[in-house]
């Protein structure tokens, strides 16, 4: 059969659009299509007022391994963002993550050691908790979080914000989820331990719109719509949209945590003085706010100061069929679905199943690059 395509590309999100950028170098022929009016998917930031809107949420680049870093930097240039949400509990603010700044605002303590003790202490009393209950390794979240950092910094900066995120009582999360939180005894805000972090210059869009630079793409085209006209235009598909959709979830619905936003532009420059405040009560209805225009320093693309400002407050939200999805719930009923569909998926063989929704992965930026290096080294044999 005579195709007029190499690659289908469906989902022009990150992992999309980084397959059909190198792709593209291994001169094939591609056509990237996304069902939304616009391409970047959930990294897609739009400009409002000068500043650029995480659409879909904050998002800061951040990676350990070098050769994502340079990659990223060869497509665009990016600022020298260092992310260090604040804390807002009952009205009063503390740093994350938990370093000497928070043990100074909450116990008080100037010195490492002095933290130390109180932590030991709060550990020492959960721990013992645990073995009156003949356990002796945390049977959930709120088990792991008194063991990793004591009942205070639990009840003020952990609980309210996670029970508001995952919607369950800390009692009835698993262990895991609290574990990627640092824990230090310098003064260091930098919530990421990664060796490099920032934000696009202009944006996320313009990093994609960099990857797909020269590539031919269809917007507001739904894959699955019109399976049998675009299938035949490619030798082979690159499929990110949600694995369970593309077998028109004959086994049954994967579940996901969804999130609603409440964007309002205010007629001054400043809002909160920090691009994102999180709201760690119970009572506060949203996880957090972000104000946008911090992730670039309040500038504008000549430098100059911006007179207003953007900001989103952050609802978490049960995820019903037919709504976005945005966080995979890596729970056993959901792995053990995912795997079903992941044998079905093998299967098909001219289609590759990828990316945050194709693998149902929560997989941050970085990984997703090195994921879509991982393919392109079998489908082309050529990178490094
Ligand atoms: P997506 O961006 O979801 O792209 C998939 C695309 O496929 C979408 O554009 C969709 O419209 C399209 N599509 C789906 N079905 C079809 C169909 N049938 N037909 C046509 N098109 C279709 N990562 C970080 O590294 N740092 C962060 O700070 C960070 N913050 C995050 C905050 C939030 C709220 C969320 C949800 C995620 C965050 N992430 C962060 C993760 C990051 O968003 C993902 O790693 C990345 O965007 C995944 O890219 P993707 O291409 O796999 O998926
Ligand atoms: N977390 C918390 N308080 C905070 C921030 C995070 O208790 O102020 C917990 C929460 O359970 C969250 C986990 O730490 O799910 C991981 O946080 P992270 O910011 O890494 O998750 P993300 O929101 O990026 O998924």
């Amino acid at each position: 059969m005579n195709f007029h395509y190499d690659y289908l590309i469906v989902g022009a999100g990150l992992f999309g659009a980084t397959f059909a950028y190198y792709a593209r170098l291994a001169g094939k022929r591609c056509l990237v299509i996304d069902k939304r009016p616009h391409a970047g998917g959930n990294v897609y930031c739009e400009n409002l007022e000068g500043i650029n809107v995480h659409k879909y949420g904050a998002h800061i680049f951040h990676t350990s391994d070098k050769k994502v870093w340079d990659f990223v930097n060869s497509i665009v240039e990016f600022n020298r963002y260092t992310n260090s949400p604040i804390a807002n509990y009952k009205g009063k603010l503390y740093n994350l993550p938990f370093n000497m700044n928070t043990f100074y605002q909450i116990w008080g303590v100037t010195t490492p050691a002095e933290a130390i003790a109180k932590i030991e202490t709060q550990k020492a009393e959960a721990i013992a908790r645990m073995k009156a209950d003949g356990v002796n390794k945390p049977r959930n979240l709120e088990e792991q979080a008194l063991i990793l950092i004591g009942r205070d910094i639990y009840e003020i900066l952990i609980k309210g914000y996670t029970e508001k995120q995952w919607g369950r009582r800390c009692t009835d999360l698993p262990a895991f989820i609290i574990n990627r939180l640092p824990v230090r005894l310098v003064f260091d805000n930098n919530y990421f331990n990664a060796l490099y972090q920032g934000i696009p210059m202009g944006g996320y869009t313009k990093m994609v719109e960099n990857l797909l630079d020269g590539i031919e793409v269809r917007l507001n085209t739904d894959y699955l719509e019109n399976k049998k006209e675009l299938d035949a235009l490619a030798k082979k598909v690159v499929y990110t949209g949600p694995i369970d959709a593309y077998f028109d979830y004959e086994l049954g619905h994967l579940e996901y945590r969804s999130v609603r936003f409440e964007t309002e532009t205010l007629d001054k420059p400043n809002f909160q003085g920090n691009a994102a405040v999180n709201y760690t009560d119970k009572e506060t209805p949203w996880t957090r706010i972000i104000e946008h225009k911090w992730f670039e320093f309040g500038k504008d693309e000549n430098g100059e100061d911006l007179p207003k400002t953007i900001i989103s407050r952050e609802y978490s939200s049960e995820w019903k069929p037919g709504e976005e999805p945005y966080y995979p719930v890596n729970n056993a009923k959901n792995g053990a679905l995912y795997v079903r569909y992941k044998e079905m998926a093998e299967k098909e063989n001219k289609v590759i199943f990828g990316g945050r929704l194709g693998e149902y992965k929560y997989y941050d930026m970085d990984q997703v690059i090195l994921a879509v290096l991982d393919l392109c080294e079998k489908e082309f044999n050529q990178i490094k």
